[in-house]
């Protein structure tokens, strides 16, 4: 990608940001300390008019412990990593677009051609993160910084790595870092509840097997939809590296010899300049708040500060039932709720309905198995009804 795109892409993004609501963003605590945050967003470049398109924009590094989702019934958001929350605000924005064609009205990404929606290809689709995204495709990076080896330094006989002792394939957080290659969980401290939610490095590795389509939206357009480029700022050499092997390398060495799933890889694209909310000093701490702004069109925006997976404002404690209203725009129950305005599949739940979309379950199972060859550790099971 030429490098005057690049800038006029990253610009737009950091403008967007600036424009972000101060509750939405990173605060300096009353005792002085500097919260930071990751920046991720989803652009549109249609390489017919060389327009830029925001789709959405999200912040965010925090996950929910498996142990808070019990009553969460689709609507808290498992994982506040902000380029998890940016592709599912790209799937949300998906489904509104489908939902306004059906209703008559127009879509600048999408075409309705006999009852199927088509992505319109001239849009690229575009992700930038602000720093290397978490697992894998960041332990060349851990390994070369010196404060941080000692910490996750851990024998190779040591069962703690693992999330669950009996699977060696998946390892929990950044513990034992020299090993690469792996499905690591999200990390995090190591005496905080444990969360299975697993790293962003696997996430997008597998996105380029499944698409950036989850079950619904893969369900509604004819053909499924790729990443074509990831822009990180700042890329030293040593983290480039990492991210070749996780995204690139990985497929070549798994166990997957007949490919059954062919990769559509996306380009790795290093940019000029830092975001102005991240990690400056390890004296700075993460921030709790997440965010979220979706670009629908040009004149319907909605943005969203996220706390505990729900709407900033509306968490209530543990023992509680959630708060009515407390769902996000991309939780799993809006876009269900969405989905069902579409195509009404009242009868089912969003649970019962994934599992009768067969070829992608048999998709996205094979390519676990192909990253983690000992089998899965899933996160709870979260259903909901409309
Ligand atoms: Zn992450």
């Amino acid at each position: 990608m030429d490098s005057v795109l690049k800038q006029r892409i990253t610009a737009l993004i950091y403008d967007e940001y600036s424009k972000l609501k101060p509750s939405s963003k990173p605060v300096i605590k009353s005792n002085g300390t500097k919260e930071w945050t990751v920046l991720a967003s989803i652009v549109a470049w249609n390489s017919r008019d060389d327009k830029i398109r925001m789709i959405c924009m999200s912040t965010g590094v925090k996950a929910l412990p498996n142990e808070l989702l019990k009553r969460s019934n689709g609507k808290m958001l498992h994982d506040c990593h902000a380029e998890i929350l940016s592709i599912r605000g790209l799937n949300t924005v998906i489904l509104h677009h489908i939902k306004n064609l059906k209703e008559g009205e127009t879509s600048d990404l999408i075409n309705e051609v006999d009852d199927k929606y088509i992505w319109k290809m001239e849009n690229q689709l575009i992700l930038y993160i602000s720093r290397v995204p978490c697992g894998d495709a960041s332990m060349n990076t851990i390994e070369s910084q010196d404060e941080t080896s000692e910490t996750f330094e851990i024998p190779d006989d040591n069962k703690t790595q693992y999330l669950k002792c009996e699977n060696s394939t998946i390892l929990r957080g950044r513990l034992n870092f020299t090993k690469k290659g792996y499905v690591r969980s999200k990390p995090g401290r190591y005496d905080s509840q444990i969360t299975f939610s697993k790293s962003c490095s696997d996430k997008l590795c597998t996105k380029q097997v499944t698409s950036l389509l989850n079950c619904l939206t893969y369900e509604l357009l004819s053909e499924p939809i790729y990443l074509n480029y990831l822009i990180i700022p700042s890329l030293n050499e040593t983290d480039s590296i990492g991210l070749k092997r996780c995204f690139q390398d990985r497929f070549q060495n798994t166990s997957d010899r007949e490919q059954s799933y062919q990769p559509k890889l996306f380009d790795i694209e290093n940019c000029e300049g830092k975001f102005v909310d991240d990690k400056q000093s390890v004296e700075e701490t993460p921030s709790a708040m997440s965010s979220i702004k979706l670009y629908f069109d040009q004149f319907n925006i909605q943005e969203q500060a996220i706390l505990n997976g729900v709407k900033n404002g509306s968490y209530s404690k543990g023992s509680k039932p959630l708060r009515k209203g407390c769902e996000t725009a991309i939780s799993r129950y809006s876009q269900w709720k969405l989905y069902n305005q579409i195509n009404s599949e009242r009868d089912k739940s969003y649970v019962q309905f994934k599992h009768h979309q067969k070829s992608r379950r048999v998709m996205v199972e094979h390519f676990r198995h192909v990253l983690s060859s000992e089998g899965w550790v899933p996160t709870l099971e979260d259903d909901c009804n409309i």
